[in-house]
């Protein structure tokens, strides 16, 4: 319901009033990596846990943001938001994961138990500044959000990826919503050392 102009608060706002001193303008964002082979550093790791419930035992997040850089070492930009956990699944019938994966790619092929011990041994990777190699895809996603069509559960969503986004394209309508979604290039595969 919209509410009348007049009946709106006239006292300052102070608690998360914007920082005009300092402000930082919305820009554009780079356009993201080509799909292909790079070296990956990691700048910085959050770790998540995701409780056990409904008899699935409980899962640790490892959230990473990436420099990539090409063969001759220039760096070519930024991936963020790649996310890798301890969730087990089967590749070719054998039990895995992504956190495996990772760790292998830095070379590092221990048999850390706990989650403490894992997330441990990828901040210390994290830390060296170790670098690894990784296959990277552009990807778009949808969920909707803020139509009719919106999905809570992101399978539901709309995606598409690799070569079936147009070279250099930053953006795509989404042919659900007609939404225009950011193409963003996400860790395909870890490739190990
Ligand atoms: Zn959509």
């Amino acid at each position: 319901m919209a509410i009348d102009i007049n009946q709106l608060p006239v006292t300052p706002d102070d608690v998360s009033a914007e920082d005009f001193d300092n402000y930082v303008d919305a820009s554009e964002f780079p356009p993201p990596l080509a799909d292909g082979t790079y070296t990956l550093k990691p700048l910085k790791v959050e770790f998540d846990l995701r409780e056990a419930q409904n008899g699935n035992p409980a899962v640790l997040v490892a959230i990473l943001g990436h420099e990539a850089f090409d063969d001759s070492g220039n760096s070519l930009g930024k991936l963020s938001f790649d996310r890798i956990s301890d969730k087990v699944f089967l590749r070719s019938d054998v039990k895995v994961s992504m956190m495996a994966d990772q760790l292998r790619a830095w070379g590092d092929s221990q048999r850390y138990s706990s989650k403490q011990e894992k997330a441990l041994a990828i901040k210390a990777h994290v830390e060296a500044g170790d670098t690894f190699k990784a296959v990277t895809k552009r990807e778009a996603f949808c969920n909707h959000k803020d139509t009719s069509h919106e999905v809570t559960d992101s399978k539901k969503g709309w995606t598409v990826k690799g070569n079936k986004i147009p070279d250099g394209a930053t953006e795509m309508e989404c042919p659900v919503c007609k939404k225009q979604v950011r193409v963003n290039s996400k860790v395909d595969r870890r490739i190990p050392k």
